[in-house]
């Protein structure tokens, strides 16, 4: 089913998933507060995490590191010198863009208005595609068409050779792309004179690398294994947008599993998060596979240090976006630190005797993004036709059962009956032990399945007067997404 991007916005500030960020002052740029039922998901995803990744597994532990760290930390990691993106200005409007992502844009479309063109698969469509991939080819001397790591020039040059266009006033005059770091500058200190400057993290990452001897010292961890944390991060990106898929403060879900210092040994390892990354979102967290794609990088894509990368993306509604970057980082980010810190890193086998510094592998994922991607991924409007036989329609939430923000809504048909409501009551009161419930008694049974349809409830329980009779007892169980109501007996259900 097609629907755009808006449609998604605005059921998540009506149903109370996510709302503009300092609503009632008129908002801050593209931040995001999350609503009740997003907070719910957020909850859940990072729940499931956990339970998948690290309490259903001996070999990987949790972490909470600080936001603020040591600027030499930001040093080590490179964050400090490298961690920027091409920022370029239209010269006649001076709207701000960032050249990677204007090229990647621009190709996409392209790419995308050529296969509707001519049939995808078709002759044209092959020579076409052709085509313009061999005059991009002779232009860069490479395959990769929007790799991030095309040098300024090239990009300057693309832009200028195709003549991409300002969205805003439709020139084509852009200055040259210049370096513009992404971390957020604070002070820290009490009096002005005292001020040292210090960063907000823009990954959680290196509290990871940080702490590696800690847990060492501290746990019974031994290679392989993992640590995993889950945090907020800070961009200052340039073009923040799309709902919540670029924001400047977000949560990131990153895991830096450590393995030997033997490239056959990574590899694998590498092969294996990226198995158990595509296993965990559409058996866990019900992401369609249809709308999931492994890319890896190529060859010349890759950072010096990573010896492989594969991008996660999702469809969006607007094009193709990543959702997490797996990387074999090998030792990179272990002996920078030992560099920079003086400490030694190093990892003592104990069955080998073997002194190394291992070689990590890094899912890092973005837990903003996966909210924005269940949201998207269940979204569903649906016709058929009611208990009298007219046409209806709905709009229903497929959430998958471990991301719906609540399990159970509990109705008593008529809110006036005291006896149906504690009745309701007494349900709703041994349920929410175990689970997020609903008590619903707006005393219109249509308007609550509606409502909970939307909300992705998966199921509805109604209370009524057979459920009163002393003989029978029985509820009502409603499932979200047939619609099929049966009977069953109140203490039936699961507590
Ligand atoms: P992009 O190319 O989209 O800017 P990135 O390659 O810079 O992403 P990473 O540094 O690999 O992203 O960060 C890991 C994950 O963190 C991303 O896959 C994404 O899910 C999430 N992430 C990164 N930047 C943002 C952001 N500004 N807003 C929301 N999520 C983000």
């Amino acid at each position: 089913m097609w629907f755009n991007l808006d449609t998604i916005v605005a059921r998540a500030k009506r149903r109370g998933f996510a709302y503009p960020g300092s609503d009632i002052y008129g908002g801050l740029a593209n931040a995001r507060d999350l609503g009740p039922y997003g907070t719910e998901i957020k909850r859940n995803i990072e729940n499931n995490r956990r339970t998948y990744f690290i309490q259903s597994r001996e070999d990987v532990i949790w972490l909470d590191s600080q936001i603020l760290m040591n600027p030499k930390v930001r040093e080590a990691s490179g964050h400090v010198g490298g961690f920027s993106d091409p920022l370029i200005d239209c010269k006649k409007c001076k709207s701000r863009e960032r050249a990677d992502k204007m090229i990647e844009n621009y190709v996409n479309n392209k790419l995308e208005k050529l296969a509707k063109d001519s049939k995808k698969g078709s002759d044209t469509y092959i020579h076409a595609y052709d085509e313009y991939q061999k005059d991009l080819n002779e232009l860069y001397w490479v395959n990769n068409l929007i790799s991030e790591s095309r040098t300024f020039e090239q990009q300057k040059k693309f832009i200028d050779w195709e003549k991409i266009k300002c969205g805003k006033c439709w020139s084509c005059d852009w200055t040259e792309p210049k370096k513009f770091n992404l971390m957020f500058k604070t002070q820290q200190g009490i009096v002005e004179w005292e001020w040292t400057d210090i960063y907000l993290r823009p990954e959680t990452a290196q509290g990871i690398f940080v702490n590696f001897k800690n847990i060492l010292d501290t746990t019974r961890s031994r290679i392989p294994f993992g640590i995993a944390q889950i945090g907020k991060s800070f961009r200052n990106e340039i073009t923040p947008g799309n709902f919540m898929f670029r924001v400047r403060e977000f949560y990131q879900m990153e895991i830096e599993y450590f393995v030997e210092n033997n490239e056959e040994v990574g590899l694998k390892a590498f092969e294996e998060w990226k198995a158990l990354s595509k296993k965990r979102r559409t058996e866990e967290i019900g992401i369609k596979e249809d709308n999931l794609k492994f890319r890896d990088h190529d060859k010349d894509e890759l950072s010096f240090y990573s010896k492989w990368t594969c991008d996660v993306e999702y469809l969006f509604p607007r094009g193709r976006g990543e959702l997490q970057g797996i990387a074999y980082r090998t030792d990179y980010d272990l002996k920078q630190h030992m560099q920079f810190s003086g400490k030694d890193l190093q990892y003592n086998d104990p069955h080998t005797g073997k002194r190394y510094i291992p070689h990590v592998i890094e899912p890092s994922r973005g837990l903003t993004r996966a909210i924005l991607t269940t949201m998207i991924d269940a979204y569903d409007e649906e016709k058929y036709t009611d208990g009298n036989g007219n046409e209806a329609s709905r709009v229903v939430a497929r959430f998958h059962k471990n991301v719906a923000p609540i399990k159970f809504a509990i109705i008593p048909l008529v809110k006036k009956d005291e006896k149906m409501v504690a009745m309701a009551r007494d349900i709703f009161n041994k349920l929410s032990k175990n689970y997020m419930v609903e008590f619903d008694d707006s005393g219109n049974i249509g308007k609550s399945y509606r409502r909970q349809d939307e909300i992705g409830t998966p199921y509805c329980i109604t209370v009524d007067h057979q459920s009163l009779d002393p003989k029978d007892g029985t509820v009502t169980l409603r499932t979200r997404d047939d619609m099929k109501q049966i009977r069953i007996k109140a203490e039936d259900i699961v507590f």
